[in-house]
């Protein structure tokens, strides 16, 4: 065998992606090692060859390094991983032939099904909770309906007091060699599905499949500082897998309900809170909500509206035990007073009179105010 690439699989240097995937194709049926006798490694060393060559063309990005710099380039710039063919795409490629490869791409295949040993589905649970429960880890009872072992025949799937018997066709291998054209290969067997056992008797209860939708109930503990979109896995909680076959998991999926107060960002919580315009300039001591209660800040006089207040290790814990708690942020706005009696009114208009009499000492944006009308209307001209 040749040692570079493209001769290797017989196809110009300009092929197409086509035909270099149909030159492997047919080449690795060819050398293909269960279709070796045994006798010789010729075959064998010839498919890894194969296998080589296509990991490398058939990657846009593997082959333009080869092309340009051949297989020390590739050494370089990705390492011993470049030669190997991670078998991706494989049921794509070769259909129904995957069984085929079972023996060389071992454990992608679907010869789990063998002996009845298939997994259980993994299932996801969305579940909405309150702020309050995400900030200080919560037990959530939630009741989850998934596939169960069937109670009547053990999950056998066969009728109380029968058992399921060995396929005949197969016996008991769930594999059956038949000939395709000039090869012969593995395949799943026709009779049995691949479980290598049958069910002459099905239990009524569960239609001889071994399982029942149930439902059950399950505790799920909450982590503090869980946030929205974050999922928890819970291993084993998922659906009974068929016949023997592993259990599933289930990720329950978090969504924190809108909250009427806080606003969340992150491991910080943010509020609004109104204050009195006369409060505001003479200073006082604001009530505020958190989540362990209500607390209280001190406003200083001649505080502007939209001012925060950092409450600090107020806020939401971190999820991971080393992150500090995070901060509360309290953002006053100042609320216009209305509905005033004609003495109010009376009293604001006198004390509005004696702010005008020192403008800029009252008002912290007066200065920079005019500055910029000033030069606004000087540089778009006064309509006057
Ligand atoms: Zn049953
Ligand atoms: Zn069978």
């Amino acid at each position: 065998m040749p040692d570079d690439y493209y001769e290797v699989l017989g196809v110009q240097r300009g092929a197409s992606d086509a035909d270099i995937k149909k030159a492997y194709r047919r080449l690795a049926m060819k050398y293909h090692p269960d279709r070796n006798d045994g006798t010789s490694t010729e075959n064998e060393e010839n498919f890894k060859k194969v296998n080589e060559a296509y990991a490398v063309l058939s990657d846009k990005e593997k082959r333009g390094v080869y092309d340009q710099y051949g297989r020390e380039g590739l050494k370089g710039q990705f390492g011993s991983s470049a030669f190997s063919f991670d078998g991706q795409g494989f049921e794509d490629l070769f259909g129904g032939f995957d069984d085929l490869f079972s023996s060389v791409f071992g454990g992608r295949t679907r010869s789990s099904r063998r002996h009845g040993g298939e997994p259980g589905e993994n299932l996801q649970y969305d579940l909405a909770i309150t702020l309050e429960q995400a900030a200080r880890g919560d037990t959530v009872e939630i009741d989850v309906n998934a596939l169960r072992h069937c109670d009547d025949c053990q999950g056998t799937g066969a009728k109380p007091g029968t058992s399921p018997i060995t396929c005949p066709v197969c016996e008991g291998t769930g594999q059956q060699a038949i000939n395709r054209g000039f090869l012969r290969v593995a395949s799943t067997c026709g009779q049995c599905r691949g479980e290598g056992q049958i069910i002459e008797q099905p239990c009524h209860a569960c239609n001889g499949r071994g399982r029942r939708p149930k439902r059950k109930s399950l505790a799920v503990t909450v982590p503090p500082g869980i946030d929205d979109g974050m999922r928890l896995k819970l291993r084993g909680e998922g659906a009974d897998g068929v016949r023997g076959g592993p259990i599933g998991d289930l990720y329950i999926q978090f969504t924190i309900k809108p909250h009427p107060i806080f606003e969340r960002d992150g491991r910080n919580l943010h509020c609004r809170v109104p204050i009195s315009f006369a409060n505001a300039t003479i200073g006082t001591s604001l009530e505020v909500p958190s989540l362990d209660g209500k607390l209280r800040i001190k406003v200083p006089e001649g505080t502007q509206s939209g001012r925060e207040f950092r409450l600090r290790g107020k806020g939401m814990p971190g999820i991971r035990s080393d992150q500090r708690q995070g901060d509360l942020i309290c953002q006053v706005f100042i609320e216009t007073p209305r509905s005033l009696n004609a003495k109010q009114k009376e009293l604001l208009a006198a004390f509005q009179e004696s702010l005008d009499e020192a403008p800029a000492k009252h008002s912290p944006t007066h200065d920079n105010w005019f500055e910029k009308l000033k030069s606004y209307f000087n540089n778009n001209g006064d309509s006057e």
